[in-house]
């Protein structure tokens, strides 16, 4: 069942509000041309009634029939072939795209808003688009200029699909054992072999060619993550006058039968000398990979987003038109036998929850989208840096906080429906499997974890840590006579506090207990997250507090209490775990695990 709509007002008051996008676009030459405050506004609208009208409806379907595979050949879900012809012709493929390859050179906080919109409606359909986005970005931060003009026009244009080649049945999360093999060719190009698994739109029926970008080794190549290469190996090779030429070697050998995402094709695919073309240089493909991947891991958190504000949207109404018990204060609806479900504290504790997940992560990943705004198009090499060092730090805070929330806001979503929300009919129970992915995909969240605190934290002695806790103990600071921001600032102040002692007790224990990052780091991304988005809300209140007078705004306000109040302390759970080290979780001998020994 869809109805969803859009959250235009909060996208709107995050834009201009909260962020000021206005006045970052106009210093940036490259943006400034493009985009004001009406243009913005415009293709949130559009984006709206596409997503909304045009591609929710066939989220349901998707899930029922799902893409089927035979002898090869992928067949997408009913609706998705006219859906996607439309969100091309709308040029929402290319909207943040390089304007010299036929892309609208759109920022990136506007391009999250739009990519919400779509996960919202059906993360299925949401898949193909942004995988292509993903690589048109790696190809046009990483190829040659040839390279670029061979296929990023159409790429942009989704007339041709892009893919992220990089899982092998025995290569997950580790890649540096991947086995997938590039033979050079006399011709400069690579006879590519091997199998990857996991394909996420390797074959479809979308798109009339596909460019699927590989990592693979080259004979000769280092051990490890330092010997790997990105090739681009187009499904149907090109003639030189650019037309479609010969069929590629590299064909779908099946789809996965999945929990969600049913519509999305999860594809085996196998490279049988398949030829491809190096991008860049030999053994840096992993490092062009992580724009891929980066892209690809803040719009998985975006996709948690957006599908928890599906589950919310549709909750939140429910609740009020259920009538189920009376209030403990005393009948609400005396014309009726019982109350609505929203008297109840504990529905109530769940809605809120879900709003203020889902409101903070928005906030959270427009930041994040902003940082990446000024990596791209600012003038100023300082700022720059700073924002690369941000981006980061919080790109796997953004994976695999948001998604954890998602998932978490999704099922209380479906508990608010009870038992209609364990059966089909209501879509609930679709959120919570479609969802569940994000947390797994683009490197699971205990990958991220690891990733923040190992490599972004520790190994760098907090340095990119001093820069994101130096403003927000400036926004603290900047605040401190605004009384009406007190109960914000405040909880903020003490949760800063405790992330800044935390990180030191780490860094300090982990160069005698090599296990402790490894034992603290899901416990520790967690509790940046909820300092992150306790940091979002005491923005989103400032720009509040002074309009109270609007439902908005009180409504901004109600939901940044609660979550300072129920959900932030969370936080203390997080560092008591962390405090306890690893002795509990290594203690026990590996044999024990198994009830055979
Ligand atoms: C629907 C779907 C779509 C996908 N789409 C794509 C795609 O388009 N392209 C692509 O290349 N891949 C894709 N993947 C693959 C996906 O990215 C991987 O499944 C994921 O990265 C995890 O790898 P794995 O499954 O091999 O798990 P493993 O790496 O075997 O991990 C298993 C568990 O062990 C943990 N673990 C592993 N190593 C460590 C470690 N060093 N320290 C601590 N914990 C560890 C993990 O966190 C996880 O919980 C997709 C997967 C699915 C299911």
């Amino acid at each position: 069942m869809s109805n969803y709509q859009a959250p235009m007002r909060d996208m709107q008051f995050l834009l201009h509000e909260v962020f000021n996008a206005e006045q970052l676009w106009q210093r940036m030459p490259a943006v400034a041309e493009l985009i004001d405050k009406d243009t913005a506004d415009a293709i949130l609208s559009e984006g709206a009634k596409l997503t909304s009208e045009v591609i929710a409806p066939l989220n349901r379907n998707s899930d029922e029939q799902g893409a089927t595979w035979t002898n090869g050949d992928v067949t997408t879900p009913d609706g998705f072939d006219k859906a996607y012809q439309l969100y091309c012709d709308g040029g929402w493929g290319g909207l943040s795209g390089d304007p010299e390859h036929g892309g609208m050179g759109m920022p990136k906080m506007l391009q999250s808003f739009v990519e919400e919109m779509t996960q919202s409606a059906s993360i299925s359909f949401a898949l193909y688009p942004m995988l292509t986005a993903g690589a048109s970005l790696a190809l046009s931060a990483h190829a040659s200029t040839e390279m670029k003009q061979t296929y990023l026009e159409n790429m942009y244009s989704g007339k041709w699909a892009g893919t992220m080649c990089l899982t092998e049945p025995h290569a997950g999360s580790d890649l540096g054992i991947m086995t997938a093999k590039a033979e050079p060719l006399d011709d400069g190009s690579f006879a590519l072999s091997g199998t990857k698994i996991f394909i996420t739109g390797g074959e479809q029926d979308l798109t009339e060619n596909i460019i699927h970008l590989v990592l693979a080794k080259i004979p000769g190549a280092p051990e490890g993550p330092r010997g790997i290469s990105m090739f681009v190996v187009p499904k149907f090779l090109l003639n030189d006058d650019g037309s479609l030429g010969a069929r590629n070697p590299v064909t779908c050998g099946s789809i996965e039968h999945k929990m969600g995402i049913k519509g999305s094709a999860t594809c085996v695919m196998n490279f049988d000398s398949a030829k491809g073309f190096l991008v860049g240089e030999e053994n840096k493909g992993l490092n062009y990979m992580f724009t891929m991947m980066n892209y690809e891991r803040l719009g998985m958190g975006i996709q948690g987003v957006g599908a928890a504000e599906s589950s919310y949207q549709q909750a939140a109404e429910y609740a009020i038109e259920r009538i189920q018990g009376r209030s403990a204060t005393g009948v609400k609806s005396a014309d009726k036998k019982a109350d609505s479900l929203i008297v109840h504290p504990d529905v109530r504790k769940m809605l809120l929850t879900m709003r203020a997940f889902n409101e903070g992560g928005r906030c959270f990943s427009t930041y994040v989208a902003k940082q990446l705004d000024i990596v791209k198009f600012s003038d100023d090499d300082n700022e720059k840096k700073q924002a690369e060092q941000l981006v980061a730090l919080l790109t796997p805070v953004a994976k695999a906080f948001m998604t954890d929330m998602a998932y978490e806001s999704c099922n209380l979503g479906q508990m608010v429906f009870g038992g209609h929300g364990y059966v089909r009919e209501w879509g609930q129970e679709q959120l919570v499997r479609d969802v569940r992915i994000a947390q797994i995909y683009e490197g699971t969240n205990g990958i991220q974890a690891l990733d923040l605190l190992g490599r972004k934290v520790v190994a760098n002695q907090g340095k990119f840590l001093e820069l994101y806790f130096t403003e927000i103990s400036n926004f603290i600071e900047n605040n401190a006579e605004q009384q009406a921001l007190a109960a914000f600032t405040k909880p903020l102040a003490s949760a800063l506090q405790k992330l800044k002692a935390i990180t030191q007790l780490i860094i300090t224990l982990q160069s005698d207990d090599k296990d402790m990052v490894g034992a603290s780091a899901t416990d520790y991304l967690a509790a940046f997250g909820l300092l992150s988005y306790a940091y979002m809300w005491a923005m989103m209140a400032e720009k509040s507090s002074d309009q109270a007078d609007e439902n908005f705004y009180q409504a901004k306000l109600y939901v940044g209490e609660f979550f300072i109040a129920r959900l932030l302390p969370r936080i203390d759970g997080h560092i008591l775990a962390i405090e306890a080290g690893s002795k509990s979780l290594m203690a026990m001998p590996e044999g024990l695990f198994n009830y055979n020994h």
